[in-house]
């Protein structure tokens, strides 16, 4: 085992920026097959085998089977990757691990040589000592843990392979660093729609305030934010994004791949040793001791709320998750949503621990309250505290229809007390503006996507009027004070489309379908005026058309009970209408793979509004990465600034 290094190539060094202590260069080079002991990787011991199968949700949740099951197909000659990848954007001071991976050579007879250079030449930005973490196989890997980027600029990581006898093969990727925004707000509140595409919020303004003679006789909420814009979902690995990569892109500023978050994807076979970037949650606790809320109806290590702290490449890890969530470096103050079932004591029943950890316990322990429903969230919120852990349900809560207005016991069970997420989110507040320092929370509606993937639209868009209501909710309570950003987007659009109406008086099945002039107006009636049709299924409702979807039946009709539209067929494995759900109904035949039983997320662009100081910055078409930049920028945060 050999290593060694070059000297900086210049005197121009920044080093008092770094608190690691240790020196910083500009370039190094390694030799033939070190290793670093696994323990000395910050990212933890290595799992033994490849594992991307999901273990801790249900094969039957739709994000299940978005693995990639496609290998990338390596070549004769030595493949470089360099992690973060060409083209990403930091904040300078932002941390992040380097990672160089060259495959398809003999590490013995290889030598790889990073040098990292800015527009003044080279940059001392290699501090702490380089990890090698694979000691096997014909591929060299070099990590350098939590660099930054000292100052504002352009830098070039190159990598240079020579090999005995063979040709030089060169790699190199540009990263732009930029640095603090002008700053103007104190808070930030983000509105994250779980596959709020169009036709989500289209459905929610029909639903919620109705129409006449082609005009809406009310906005949304989000109709009347200051600014509004487009953003582009697709992460790195692919056009179409699932919630991990899309919320990582928000909640990070880079790109990742389906079913990671604050991780770039390495040739890591373990979920826990891929590079990481700094998560929002880290970046606003460490340069500002602001305090972190995370609001969900969803199970709180679900993707989304997973990503405004966690690095994982595998999203389904729900206990490493849970795990991350307790250090304090990333520990949101409020958390709330479902998912108690990953912190119960496994002794305890629906537990999906495989230990006897409390992580309630450990949380209290912490100083959290804890609320498991409705009547105890109103009284510990009561009780002023200064964390909040509110967990409603074992799984995800159920979606706002079941939950408050059917209600029926039989889909309730237990969990017959459930508060909205208009009172999870007003409790969350009255938590986090007790920091003087400021607070970052983030709001998910996490349903709508839940029920467009099985097709069910009138659940979806009542769960996109409840996230509506919430940010109604937040707008007055920051009325008064011109010190918070509210942001609200979504991470990919759907498969949902609103084709026209549904009128049952007009025949069964395709014969209901209005288009053009026959589909006039739907009958929904909001009789007590809380915003949310009586009934979801009137003579005439929406005719929901899905772009894509699995074999099913469909009558066009809300179906009182939820049900999944395709079931796998144990003989053939392939996906086949469900039995139960609108069994007389005509067979649409399915256009995606045959293993899909639901439909899938879309890869067009979503809407994105912003209201408050900062908003302007979202008046524009987005990266989804820059949505991150935007909001911290409008924090004004300086990330070289450790508090
Ligand atoms: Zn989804």
């Amino acid at each position: 085992m050999s290593s060694e290094r070059d000297l900086p190539a210049s005197t121009h060094t920044r080093r008092s920026i770094f608190k690691f202590g240790g020196g910083a260069v500009a370039a190094a080079t390694f030799v033939g097959l070190a290793s670093t002991p696994a323990s000395a990787d910050p990212a933890g011991p290595a799992a033994d085998a490849a594992d991307l199968t999901p273990r801790h949700y249900s094969l039957r949740d739709p994000h299940a089977g978005t693995v990639r099951t496609k290998r990338n197909r390596r070549g004769s000659e030595p493949t470089v990757t360099i992690l973060p990848i060409d083209n990403a954007k930091f904040r300078a001071g932002g941390r992040f691990d380097l990672r160089v991976e060259v495959a398809g050579v003999t590490p013995i007879d290889t030598k790889v040589t990073i040098r990292v250079a800015g527009s003044k030449g080279p940059a001392m930005v290699l501090s702490k000592e380089a990890l090698r973490p694979k000691a096997a196989g014909d591929e060299v890997v070099i990590v350098y843990p939590e660099l930054s980027y000292p100052e504002p600029g352009e830098y070039t990581v190159e990598v240079t392979v020579v090999r005995k006898g063979a040709k030089t093969v060169r790699s190199s990727v540009t990263h732009e660093v930029v640095g603090a925004g002008d700053g103007g707000a104190k808070n930030v509140v983000f509105f994250l729609g779980d596959g709020m595409g169009t036709a989500a919020i289209t459905g929610a303004r029909l639903l919620s305030k109705g129409m006449t003679q082609g005009k809406y006789r009310g906005l949304l909420a989000m109709d009347t934010m200051d600014n509004r814009g487009l953003v582009g979902t697709s992460g790195a690995d692919s056009i179409a994004t699932d919630s991990a990569n899309s919320m990582s892109a928000y909640m990070c500023g880079h790109k990742s791949s389906v079913n990671a978050m604050g991780v770039y994807e390495s040739s890591e076979s373990a979920h826990d040793r891929h590079p990481k970037v700094e998560t929002m949650a880290e970046l606003v606790k460490r340069t500002r001791g602001m305090s972190v809320g995370i609001v969900s109806t969803a199970e709180v290590q679900d993707a989304t709320p997973a990503a405004v702290f966690g690095h994982t490449r595998q999203r389904a890890e729900y206990l490493a998750i849970m795990d991350q969530a307790l250090d304090p470096v990333r520990r949101p103050d409020v958390l709330m949503g479902g998912g108690l079932a990953s912190l119960l004591p496994k002794s305890e029943e629906g537990s999906r621990r495989d230990d006897d950890r409390d992580l309630v316990e450990e949380f209290q322990a912490e100083g959290y309250l804890f609320a498991s429903t409705r009547s105890e969230l109103a009284k510990v919120t009561e009780e002023s505290p200064d964390r909040l852990l509110g967990l409603f349900h074992n799984r995800n809560l159920n979606v706002y229809l079941d939950r408050e207005q059917v209600r029926d016991p039989g889909v309730l069970g237990d969990w017959d007390d459930q508060p909205t997420l208009m009172e999870m989110t007003s409790a969350a507040l009255r938590v986090l503006e007790k920091n003087d320092e400021g607070f970052f929370l983030m709001v998910e509606a996490a349903s709508i996507d839940k029920m467009e993937h099985p097709l069910d639209g009138p659940r979806a868009v009542y769960d996109t009027i409840e996230l509506d209501q919430t940010l109604r909710l937040v707008r007055e309570w920051a009325a008064d004070r011109d010190d918070t950003l509210i942001v609200v987007t979504a991470d990919h659009n759907h498969a949902m489309s609103i084709a026209g109406t549904h009128d049952v008086r007009d025949g069964a099945g395709r014969d209901g379908n209005g288009v053009y002039g026959d589909a006039g107006f739907p009958t929904y009636v909001d009789s007590d005026g809380n915003g949310f049709p009586d009934d979801p299924n009137p003579d005439v409702q929406l005719f929901f058309g899905w772009s894509n979807h699995p074999d099913h039946t469909d009558d066009f009709q809300h179906n009182s009970t939820f049900l999944d539209p395709a079931v796998i067929d144990d003989q053939t494995g392939r996906a086949v209408p469900n039995p139960k759900r609108d069994p007389d109904a005509e067979l649409q035949l399915g256009n995606l793979p045959v293993t899909s039983t639901t439909c899938v997320h879309t890869v067009e662009d979503v809407s994105i509004f912003a209201s408050g100081p900062g908003s302007q910055r979202f008046n524009a078409f987005l990266d989804n990465t820059e949505v991150f930049h935007r909001m911290v920028d409008a924090l004004g945060i300086d990330a070289t600034r450790d508090r």
